[in-house]
């Protein structure tokens, strides 16, 4: 049977379910379509470090990361790795990054980062405070940026000044002032950059909460294996062709993460849009149970405590569309681990099964937000690199305002799909 909705969503991760939630709010008519149910291990959503960061407004693209990638590269270890292939995209994808590392670009996209990290915060609120919505375990407990090294702490502190300036309550600790903020974590840490108002969640329980909710209140999901064909007229998009199914919709929003650019590829749009793979491990919280987040910073791994549950996760390595594991990768996460905090049992966590996730990431660091040049009635919801979990609610909001035409949340020139 064929059926008629105002927006079709494709992609049920983080930032397409949200972007489902918001759509809903607003009384459209909304069918989410993926290759798997939301909530799946597959999706980039599920088991990364769960951090709503609205510290996190420094694009990775910036002064200075283009000498520590290429020193990175060389060491199995490190926190980065891009596998040379024989591919343009990816070379694009290369040279636009190194023109964005600049202090003119990244200056510009503070703001805009800042922003989008304010109003996706409160909009945490709203989801927490949504009796359709179940727990999807928010914790108000701050970042703490760890450092091991004196000279990575003061070079930082310029880090920490930018965020202030922006705005983000920051606060730099002492060794004592850790472990009141943290008395569980025994660190080697000679300083730490507090960042009092960001928050974490579990990921994949927001994921399968907004499932749920969504689909309780009539949101039509629909699994689809099979890579999928659209039918056009006059610019616009008209039906996802299904046979006897046709989705056939007025507005369609893509939110495939990672997998964006493959879709928009075969509608003639290229979106500058490669994976970085991360990895997590989740094991049992044994040890004293720590409440506070916490970023190893030197070597980017990220600590996330969940009551019984602790999860590490770090690496951002640029190797195409797959989830394979490099356990070298894997265990120089675990590995930095111990270096930084010395009472944390990581026996399990060497043993456990690692999980893999696909950053989406954009070149500039901004997410791609908006209506296509090609086809009017295609909204672009993708790019959000290592800020989707933080970033969700606030895309969902900006896409629901573009479907109905309101002036959006966020300005939106910066992050115009076709601006590359
Ligand atoms: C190790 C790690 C740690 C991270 N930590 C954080 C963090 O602390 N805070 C933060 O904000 N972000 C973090 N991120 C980034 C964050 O996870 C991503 O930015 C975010 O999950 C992207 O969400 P998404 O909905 O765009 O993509 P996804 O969650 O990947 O969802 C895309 C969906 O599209 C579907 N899809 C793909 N192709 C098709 C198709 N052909 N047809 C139909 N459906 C399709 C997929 O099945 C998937 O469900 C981390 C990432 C990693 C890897």
């Amino acid at each position: 049977m064929q059926k008629k909705y105002d927006v079709a969503v494709i992609g049920g991760g983080s930032v397409g379910l949200c972007t489902a939630y918001f759509l809903q709010k607003s009384g459209k008519n909304v069918v989410v379509i993926d290759k798997a149910l939301p909530g799946s291990a597959d999706q980039c959503s599920y088991a990364n470090a769960g951090y709503v960061a609205p510290s996190h407004i420094i694009p990775l693209a910036s002064p200075g990361i283009i000498s520590k990638g290429l020193r990175w590269m060389l060491n199995p270890d490190s926190p980065f790795y891009i596998h040379p292939r024989l591919d343009w995209q990816q070379f694009k994808w290369m040279w636009t990054f190194w023109r964005s590392a600049n202090l003119e670009t990244v200056q510009r996209a503070i703001p805009i980062l800042a922003a989008l990290c304010n109003e996706s915060a409160n909009l945490y609120n709203v989801l927490a405070e949504d009796k359709n919505i179940g727990d999807f375990g928010l914790e108000k407990q701050g970042l703490l940026m760890l450092y091991n090294t004196e000279k990575a702490f003061a070079a930082d502190h310029k880090i920490a000044e930018t965020a202030i300036k922006a705005g983000v309550p920051t606060k730099l600790l002492n060794p004592q002032e850790i472990k009141e903020t943290e008395p569980a974590f025994e660190t080697t840490a000679v300083g730490a950059i507090y960042y009092t108002d960001d928050w974490h969640i579990r990921p994949s329980s927001l994921c399968q909460q907004l499932h749920q909710a969504l689909a309780k209140n009539g949101v039509d999901f629909i699994e689809m294996n099979n890579s999928l064909t659209f039918e056009k007229s006059d610019g616009k998009l008209t039906k996802i062709c299904a046979g006897e199914n046709d989705i056939n919709a007025d507005e369609f929003v893509l939110a495939s993460g990672a997998w964006t650019p493959q879709i928009a590829g075969t509608l003639g749009i290229r979106l500058p849009i490669q994976a970085g793979k991360g990895y997590s491990v989740t094991v049992k919280n044994s040890q004293p149970k720590a409440k506070v987040p916490a970023i190893l910073t030197e070597t980017k791994v990220a600590v996330t405590p969940y009551g019984d549950e602790i999860r590490f996760a770090g690496t951002l390595e640029f190797n195409g569309l797959n989830t394979d594991i490099n356990p070298r990768r894997v265990r120089a996460i675990l590995n930095a681990v111990s270096k930084y905090i010395t009472n944390l049992d990581m026996e399990e966590a060497f043993s456990a099964q690692p999980w893999a996730g696909l950053r989406p990431c954009s070149p500039d660091g901004l997410p791609l937000i908006g209506r296509t040049e090609k086809y009017n009635n295609l909204i672009i919801a993708a790019g959000h690199a290592m800020v989707g979990i933080t970033l969700a609610p606030v895309t969902g909001k900006i896409v629901s305002e573009i479907v109905a035409d309101e002036k959006p949340s966020v300005e939106l020139d910066l992050l115009q799909p076709d601006r590359f």
